[in-house]
């Protein structure tokens, strides 16, 4: 049988702590709330899973604290049949989390991005071999810059295709940005980046746009892929699962247009379940959508 292509993750991995409430105290003020609940997720990690769930051979460069999450955390990843050999603990520290509290339709969100931090251009060095076997490598923007950079050189001068999601919004010079193969901002991203001044880098650009779906150009001509019409329930994660579904798509030498038009479907299907990983779909769910 033939080897499914290796794609792989360097990014971020977070457990949600998010507490729902019906009062938010004030300062100094001590409240009951209503509920506790602790979810996995971190852009690297969502993308990873979404792509392993649709057939992707997928390995992790991250990193998680030497706390309970870091290993609850490792083994959510493992569960997917991601290969989890390079996500490594680090030594007196937390691991990414964010403090979500929930109350009516108000979100108050605090992020630390504890061990992602340690996911320095050194690390990636020491693991440089397994980074190197990759057919596709998929970044996003919550670890170092400088880690992003790197990696997009590695791969550039090894001549590994990167899918960027420059999420959440940060500048990279010119050439940096031309060493990815895609670029995927959302629109709110894509006003901030201005990415398209550029037309090399404009021919890189998939914008996703929600319940409009996803635009990219080609030979100069802009081409919308429309979303797949569905009822919403919760929209967290679906760039992430459109990222993931992407790249298995790229990796697997579909042409754009059918990989934007796969991506979509995952996404779709993503939005109509509840939570980030919770609602990515399998491949099979996905080819019965299409069908
Ligand atoms: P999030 O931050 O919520 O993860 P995002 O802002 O990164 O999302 P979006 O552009 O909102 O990304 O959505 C990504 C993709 O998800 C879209 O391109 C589309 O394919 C799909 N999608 C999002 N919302 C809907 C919807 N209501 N119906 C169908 N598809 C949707």
């Amino acid at each position: 049988m033939k080897q499914q292509p290796i794609i792989t993750v360097v990014g971020s991995i977070n457990m949600d702590m998010v507490t729902i409430t019906k009062k938010v105290p004030v300062q100094g003020e001590t409240t009951f709330g209503e509920r506790f609940e602790t979810i996995p997720g971190g852009k690297g990690a969502n993308q990873a899973v979404a792509a392993a769930r649709l057939g992707g051979n997928v390995q992790f460069i991250g990193r998680v604290g030497d706390d309970a999450f870091g290993e609850q955390l490792q083994e959510v990843l493992k569960k997917e049949g991601i290969s989890v050999t390079n996500v490594e603990p680090v030594t007196h520290s937390s691991s990414g989390v964010a403090t979500i509290l929930v109350s009516d339709h108000d979100n108050r969100i605090i992020v630390i991005p504890g061990a992602n931090e340690q996911v320095t251009p050194k690390y990636v060095e020491e693991h440089k071999e397994q980074l190197l076997t990759s057919d596709l490598v998929l970044l996003q923007f919550e670890i170092p810059l400088e880690t992003v950079r790197y990696c997009l050189n590695l791969c550039h001068e090894a001549g590994i295709p990167v899918i960027l999601n420059p999420a959440p919004a940060r500048t990279l010079d010119k050439e940096f940005w031309s060493k990815a193969l895609y670029i995927t901002p959302n629109e709110t991203e894509e006003n901030e980046l201005r990415l398209d001044e550029h037309e090399e880098i404009a021919r890189k650009i998939i914008v996703t746009m929600g319940d409009k779906g996803a635009k990219f150009r080609e030979n100069g001509i802009t081409h919308t892929i429309p979303s797949f019409r569905v009822e919403p329930v919760d929209t967290t994660g679906a760039g992430d699962t459109f990222n993931g579904a992407l790249a298995v798509a790229i990796s697997e030498k579909m042409p754009l247009s059918k990989a934007v038009e796969f991506a979509n479907a995952a996404a779709a299907l993503s939005v109509q379940r509840f939570g980030a990983q919770g609602g990515m779909p399998t491949r099979k769910e996905l080819e019965e959508f299409i069908l």
